[in-house]
């Protein structure tokens, strides 16, 4: 068998991830029928259920265990002068070098010192353009006249549509720092480099909590932030060996940032970027404060009306990018017999049953003699509670590998002894294992399990 498999059985690649992701329908090309567009991503039946989980695990942590925060859905579009106080429209650049022999595009920070300094592609050895900056905003019109005076910006970052806001949150539900306001959304960017599936795409979808605090108290803050982001992949059930920090170090840091950290994950191309964890000082409300002209101080009523304007410590991932995170954490191809065919292996997605796009299916053994009607019947009383998919197409075998390719954790499979005893069987995706339930008791039994659940590889 060994000398039959090569050298990529067993592990997850790039490749293998993103040809799953379309063959199962968690993520499509975006406009693929006419050939792609470049940056975009559809996300299938799959794929927006995963996100969706991934979306309310973070909300949940947010927003429900942490009585000090609370949500805001900003609008996309924002006052373009919003971007000129965020520092974007002057600073949001990457370097960027043509090639003009081959026309190909490169950020000159991530192509090789020797190219830059010699001008020499690194793709075709043509001569290269000087650098130039590249705002990565993408700039549109709003209205008719496609004058200056209509510019609008899809916004890049989340961020902002909540520190404009901070002060309407505040006097609305009467929040004392320190407090948080937490946001999901879209934001785009007209990245240069578009490459390895979704991590990097133009419009992608953030998950930002900004926390409010006392001047003096945020490098205290900012440590608490660092701890708390990494329980939170630790409950998560991630490979907590894949996960690092990386400090910037002084060329890296933003020009708003006093300490970041990033959350890196080592993904199938290597350890990159998951989330940052940034102390913003108080740089953005003090250029809020400068270009509205309104005054952005917190007044502290508990402290004879003391009156500052906040720190922030910032917690940025990508949803999308979390997406991609969690695919690749669960991936796994294991051996499950020897007889030299492709049967011999299983891809199996080991996702959390909390993030898991169906919870449980359920199988009918064969169609007919009532077998599918009555797996029919306890399909619809599971629904209620748990994500559900119901399939009867094929041998069971196949079924199982079908389900363990989705990543469902649960099937439940009715057969001719569930007519005479109401029992079912109750297939386990980590472990194969099997044990028979009464179906009065797979509702609670699920719950248990789900709640119980530890990965085993
Ligand atoms: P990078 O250095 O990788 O361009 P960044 O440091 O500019 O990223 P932030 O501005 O800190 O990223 O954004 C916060 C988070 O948003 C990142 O950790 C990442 O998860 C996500 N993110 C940023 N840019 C993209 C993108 N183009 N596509 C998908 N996710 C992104």
């Amino acid at each position: 068998m060994a000398e039959q498999l090569n050298e990529y059985q067993g592990k997850a690649t790039m490749e293998k991830i993103t040809s799953l992701a379309k063959r199962r329908g968690f993520v499509f090309q975006s406009s693929e029928i006419y050939g792609g567009q470049n940056g975009a991503w559809d996300y299938g039946p799959l794929g927006i259920e995963l996100k969706n989980r991934i979306a309310g695990a973070w909300w949940k942590e947010m927003t429900q265990l942490n009585d000090d925060i609370v949500g805001l859905d900003a609008a996309i579009l924002m006052h373009p002068r919003t971007w000129e106080a965020s520092g974007h429209v002057e600073n949001f650049t990457d370097p960027l070098v043509d090639c003009k022999k081959c026309k190909a595009r490169f950020r000159a920070d991530m192509i090789p010192e020797e190219n830059l300094a010699a001008k020499k592609c690194p793709e075709c050895g043509g001569e290269l353009t000087d650098t130039r900056k590249f705002n990565l905003m993408f700039k549109t019109h709003i209205g008719p006249a496609e004058d200056t005076a209509s510019i609008i910006y899809l916004r890049p970052e989340t961020a902002q549509g909540i520190y404009v806001n901070y002060k309407n949150i505040i006097q609305s539900n009467r929040m004392k720092i320190p407090f948080g306001i937490a946001q999901i959304g879209k934001a785009f960017r007209n990245e240069i480099v578009t490459k390895n599936f979704i991590f990097r795409t133009c419009e992608f979808e953030q998950m930002e909590m900004q926390f409010f605090v006392k001047p003096g108290s945020d490098d205290e803050w900012f440590n608490e932030w660092r701890k708390r982001r990494w329980a939170y992949y630790e409950k998560l059930g991630v490979k907590m060996d894949h996960l690092r920090w990386h400090q910037h170090d002084k060329d890296e840091l933003a020009h708003y940032a006093k300490d970041a950290y990033d959350v890196q994950y080592l993904f199938p191309m290597g350890w990159r970027e998951l989330e940052g964890v940034h102390n913003r000082t108080n740089y953005d409300l003090n250029r809020h404060t400068q270009f509205s002209g309104k005054d952005m101080q917190y007044i502290d009523q508990d402290n004879n009306n003391e009156r500052y304007i906040p720190f922030i410590i910032e917690t940025s991932a990508g949803l999308t990018r979390n997406v991609l995170m969690i695919l690749c954490d669960a991936y796994d191809e294991e051996q499950v017999a020897d007889k030299g065919n492709d049967d011999d292996w299983r891809t199996v997605l080991r996702f959390h049953p909390n993030l898991a796009p169906v919870t449980v299916a359920v199988l009918p053994l064969m169609k007919k003699d009532g077998l599918a009607e009555l797996a029919q019947d306890i399909r619809r009383e599971l629904k209620e509670d748990f994500a559900t998919d119901y399939d009867q197409a094929g041998a069971i075998g196949r079924r199982y590998r079908r389900q363990d390719e989705a990543g469902t954790p649960f099937c439940v499979t009715v057969d001719y002894q569930s007519k005479e005893d109401g029992t079912v069987t109750l297939r386990f995706r980590d472990s194969m294992e099997q044990i028979r339930v009464p179906k009065t008791e797979l509702t609670a039994r699920l719950r248990q399990e789900i709640k119980d659940y530890k990965r085993i590889k």
